[in-house]
């Protein structure tokens, strides 16, 4: 006999985490399958340099407040310590490694269809995050390119590129912060973007932009009024990497390119311009594939939700992917909101849907 859980939640990161600490309190049945060896979510696969964007004591999950870092913001490796220590702290069922590849609904229920064989859920919680799906424009010529190309997602650390001439692709923070470490080591560096890079005031961190968030949702809300123009949130923040390199006069874009050749690419002028490397700091889509045949998406991965609840599939949930799953919900400060409404919606559905499963 197989067990059928209340819940399985898809992805061990910090919000598939948040979301076993609301389900644990709620005591339900519950399990959560990461397909990582070890854990900690992306922060394992980020580069290493990369910090959190507030202070430790303005980026925790629920329960157990982030230790204060050693520096002023988390480092990765913090950051996982974390992660990681809080899984053990609240015990959560978590099974590694178990990849889903498919979810299938069957007799009132949803089977997932994994590399660990099938498991049996009444409700499942995607939180798979982005860092699974990379998202490389369809640049002409790109398979010609005969140099070195890498996406964000797999960039490490700056002395891979020593005396090489790179190119930096994206004008948001990754492509701010790869190019300010990139441009220390590499012969030269040139940063591509499709429009000026924008950063926002030095003073503003993530905590700042949490609350600007915060302060958007509730007049949304409310129906009041928003000054939208104060500050975007996706400018880049300036962390010291970004202002260091910003007063070397590195952080200058040269502009876009409109396709690639063999040695490296064409500048929308037509100037051709040969490079070692591209490193491709050009987002994310969502890793949401897996929910393919019980939830229709788009062409990034985004399903129809009202905040993290799928409008349009009865007992599915997605938390942590970004706005359309509920506000800064994917930061560590901005996951427990949606976490803890997500399981008081779970609690009521499986209240109202106990007679069909017996
Ligand atoms: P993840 O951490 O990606 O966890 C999802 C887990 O699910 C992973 O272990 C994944 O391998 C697994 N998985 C995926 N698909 C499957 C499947 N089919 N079956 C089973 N398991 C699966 N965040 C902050 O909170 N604060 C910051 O200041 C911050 N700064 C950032 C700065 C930059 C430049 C970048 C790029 C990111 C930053 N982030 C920050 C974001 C953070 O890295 C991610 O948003 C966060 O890791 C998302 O957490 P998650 O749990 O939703 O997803």
């Amino acid at each position: 006999m197989n067990t059928v859980f209340d819940v399985i939640v898809i992805g061990g990161g910090q919000s598939g985490l948040a979301t076993g600490y609301y389900l644990r309190r709620a005591k339900l049945n519950y399990l959560i399958l990461d397909d990582r060896e070890e854990r900690g979510g992306a922060w394992q696969s980020a580069w290493d340099s990369l910090t959190l964007f507030s202070p430790a004591e303005h980026s925790s999950l629920p329960g157990w407040l982030m230790p204060r870092s050693e520096g002023p913001f988390p480092t990765r490796k913090e950051v996982i310590d974390y992660l990681t220590r809080y899984e053990e702290r609240y015990g959560f069922p978590v099974q590694r490694p178990v990849r889903v590849n498919n979810i299938e609904r069957q007799d009132g229920m949803f089977r997932l269809i994994t590399t660990k064989g099938d498991f049996y859920a009444r409700t499942v919680v995607a939180a798979t995050g982005t860092w699974a799906d990379p998202v490389i424009p369809d640049i002409e010529g790109r398979e010609a390119f005969k140099g070195i190309q890498l996406h964000s997602a797999r960039y490490k650390s700056p002395e891979t590129f020593q005396g090489q001439k790179v190119l930096v692709v994206g004008e948001g923070n990754s492509g701010a912060q790869i190019m300010a470490e990139v441009s220390k080591y590499s012969r030269e560096a040139k940063w591509a973007t499709r429009k000026e890079p924008e950063f926002l005031p030095d003073e503003v961190d993530g905590h700042y932009l949490f609350n600007i968030a915060t302060a958007k949702y509730r007049a949304e809300k409310e129906g009041k009024p928003f000054d939208r123009s104060k500050y975007n949130l996706g400018n880049i923040v300036v962390i010291p990497s970004v202002k260091e390199a910003r007063s070397r006069d590195v952080l200058r874009s040269g502009g876009s390119f409109t396709r690639m050749y063999e040695e490296g690419v064409v500048w929308e002028d037509g100037t051709r311009e040969a490079f070692d490397a591209v490193i491709w700091c050009t987002g994310f889509g969502y890793a949401t594939s897996f929910l393919r045949n019980i939830a229709r998406q788009d062409a990034k991965g985004i399903v129809k939700t009202d905040e993290s609840r799928a409008t349009e599939a009865p007992g599915l949930w997605l938390v942590g992917y970004g706005g359309w799953t509920g506000y800064a919900s994917a930061t560590l400060i901005g996951v427990n909101r949606t976490a803890r409404q997500t399981v008081r919606q779970i609690e009521e559905y499986l209240k109202h849907t106990e007679a069909q499963i017996i």
